[in-house]
């Protein structure tokens, strides 16, 4: 598999699961744009470590859940590297708490960053595609997308509400030639996972029939067959990678 010449825009790049899957392109020769928040110290360091690769990496600070930010982030992506043939939704935060004491802005951070982020980049970039008659959307959402979590609420509506827009997505565009598709991840080790008491991480551990946490690297391989020409007819589908923890 070659995902030579091709441009690739990670948002959440910076670190964790993001910073895995720019990586994972840049080892297949992709070029990489890679968006980050407020880690400006983490994304230069991801940065560093692709280029290593050999390919192209430029870094791009914006909030996801601000349009104007990311509309000017793609203006500028578009035109210092040319068109961005891969659109990885990957940007996401947690507000953890049971739903009886969820402060609003708990609630609304979170769908903001994790849902209307995933608007707000692929409605940027889709015009584009079209144009290009090509183009692959590959959205982060959650196994607690699929069954729900206690003290997650906002977290799982909003990785629920992106497999719905994945899913619609993929049928308005499958005629246009792009595919649109989700992955779900389980339990993964990055630093959204590190605040998780040991005990209960334990716990968690118990619950999944691989008998480990998964790798950054695990997710990262799964999107990189999804953006691939070897994912050409498959669109509109959640591909859970999750040691079996939920099917
Ligand atoms: P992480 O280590 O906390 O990294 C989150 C990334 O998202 C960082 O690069 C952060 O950038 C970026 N980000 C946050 N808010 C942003 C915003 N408003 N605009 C742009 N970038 C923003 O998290 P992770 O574990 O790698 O998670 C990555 C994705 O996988 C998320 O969508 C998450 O929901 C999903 N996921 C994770 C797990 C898991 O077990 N870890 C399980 C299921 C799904 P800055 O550092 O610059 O702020």
């Amino acid at each position: 598999m070659t995902l030579k010449e091709k441009n690739v825009l990670v948002t959440g790049g910076s670190r964790g699961i993001g910073a895995a899957i720019a990586f994972e392109f840049a080892k297949k020769g992709a070029n990489i744009a890679l968006n980050y928040a407020g880690s400006q110290q983490a994304a230069e360091d991801t940065k560093k470590a692709i280029e290593e690769e050999g390919v192209t990496c430029r870094i791009y600070q914006a909030d996801v859940s601000e349009l104007t930010q990311v509309e000017e982030m793609v203006k500028a992506i578009e035109s210092e590297m040319g068109q961005i043939d891969i659109l990885v939704n990957n940007a996401g935060i947690t507000r953890d708490s049971l739903f009886m004491r969820m402060k609003e802005s708990d609630w609304d951070d979170v769908i903001a960053t994790n849902l209307k982020g995933v608007y707000n980049c692929s409605k940027s970039i889709i015009r584009a595609m079209i144009k290009q008659k090509s183009g692959k959307i590959i959205n982060i959402t959650s196994v607690v997308g699929l069954s729900g979590n206690i003290g997650q609420a906002n977290y799982s509506a909003s990785k629920a509400g992106v497999i719905g827009l994945t899913k619609s997505l993929a049928l308005e565009l499958a005629s246009r030639n792009i595919q649109v598709n989700a992955v779900a991840p389980g339990y993964i080790e990055t630093s959204m996972t590190d605040s998780i008491p040991d005990s209960l991480k334990e716990e968690m551990i118990k619950k999944i029939p691989a008998g480990k946490i998964g790798r950054p690297e695990d997710i990262a391989n799964a999107v990189v067959f999804l953006a691939s020409d070897e994912a050409n007819y498959i669109t509109g589908q959640v591909l859970s990678v999750n040691g079996g923890m939920y099917l």
